[in-house]
């Protein structure tokens, strides 16, 4: 784990997001980028609602960033207990499962920690007690960088409803990370058990609705495929491999110079 003070060049976006779809949004992380500018190491916290989900949106870049020589630890909000339509599994048994699955992704993926917080699977609500819990998850691991969900994706075109977890998920972690994990005064008994106020410096909203940055995955897209298909449990016996292919070729012509394989990411640079 690199020491968060020491790299001098922290402030350097990762993988260098400068290419935009339109102008607008997509100004701010362009004018924070610099491409070829090395990144340096940084510390990555990945936060999403369920075994998997990082797998299908964001591995690429997860695999390309420890790659890189960047800290990348996962924090799951469930362990998916109702990912099963078989009567013989019991939710103790899917979530021995599904932790043991995601330990092995986030291994192929050269993640370094992989954290459980165990709420119950379907039924995240982004209260208050959720966001001090990812404070303090926050506090302890002090990322300099969040990928999460993108709260605001309520469907997608007309044969995708997204999952409530992942909206509460995507909120209670953008709450988090601004303003509470950097005030001093929000969650005072943080403070008391030494959890000092963290700031976070950028975030990267996956699966977003309006994405204005791009990952070139190409070099790691075959690794994105292996964590995925680590989750044998949820794969069965469907081979997920042309459907990630083909969003990251679309992704690609979205994002074009980026690469033959892209995810693309609503990217925030907190001053
Ligand atoms: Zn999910």
């Amino acid at each position: 784990m690199p020491d968060p003070q020491s790299p001098t060049d922290r402030d350097e976006p990762l993988s260098a997001p400068s290419a935009a779809v339109d102008s607008g949004t997509a100004q701010i992380a362009s004018e924070a980028a610099e491409p070829d500018v090395p990144a340096g190491p940084k510390r990555i916290a990945v936060i999403f609602a369920h075994p998997d989900d990082a797998e299908f949106i964001c591995a690429g870049a997860v695999a390309r960033w420890t790659a890189e020589g960047n800290a990348v630890s996962y924090v799951l909000l469930t362990s998916g207990d109702k990912g099963s339509e078989d009567p013989a599994v019991t939710p103790e048994i899917l979530v021995a499962t599904r932790e043991r699955e995601q330990r092995a992704a986030c291994a192929i993926l050269g993640v370094e920690e992989v954290h459980f917080l165990r709420y119950a699977d379907a039924m995240l609500v982004p209260d208050l007690a959720m966001r001090r819990e990812l404070v303090r998850v926050i506090r302890r691991l002090k990322p300099d960088v969040v990928v999460c969900q993108d709260p605001t994706v309520r469907f997608v075109d007309q044969s995708y409803i997204n999952h409530p977890d992942h909206r509460a998920a995507g909120e209670a972690t953008l709450d988090a990370v601004y303003p509470a994990a950097r005030d001093r005064m929000t969650f005072p008994e943080l403070l008391e058990e030494g959890l000092e106020p963290h700031k976070v410096t950028e975030v990267y909203l996956a699966g977003a609705k309006d994405p204005d940055v791009a990952v070139d995955i190409t070099a790691h897209l075959e690794t994105k495929l292996a964590a995925l298909h680590a989750h044998a449990s949820q794969i069965g016996d469907w081979d997920p491999d042309e459907m990630i292919r083909t969003w990251a070729k679309e992704t690609a012509e979205r994002f074009p110079g980026n690469g033959e394989y892209v995810e693309a990411y609503k990217y925030f640079k907190l001053d």
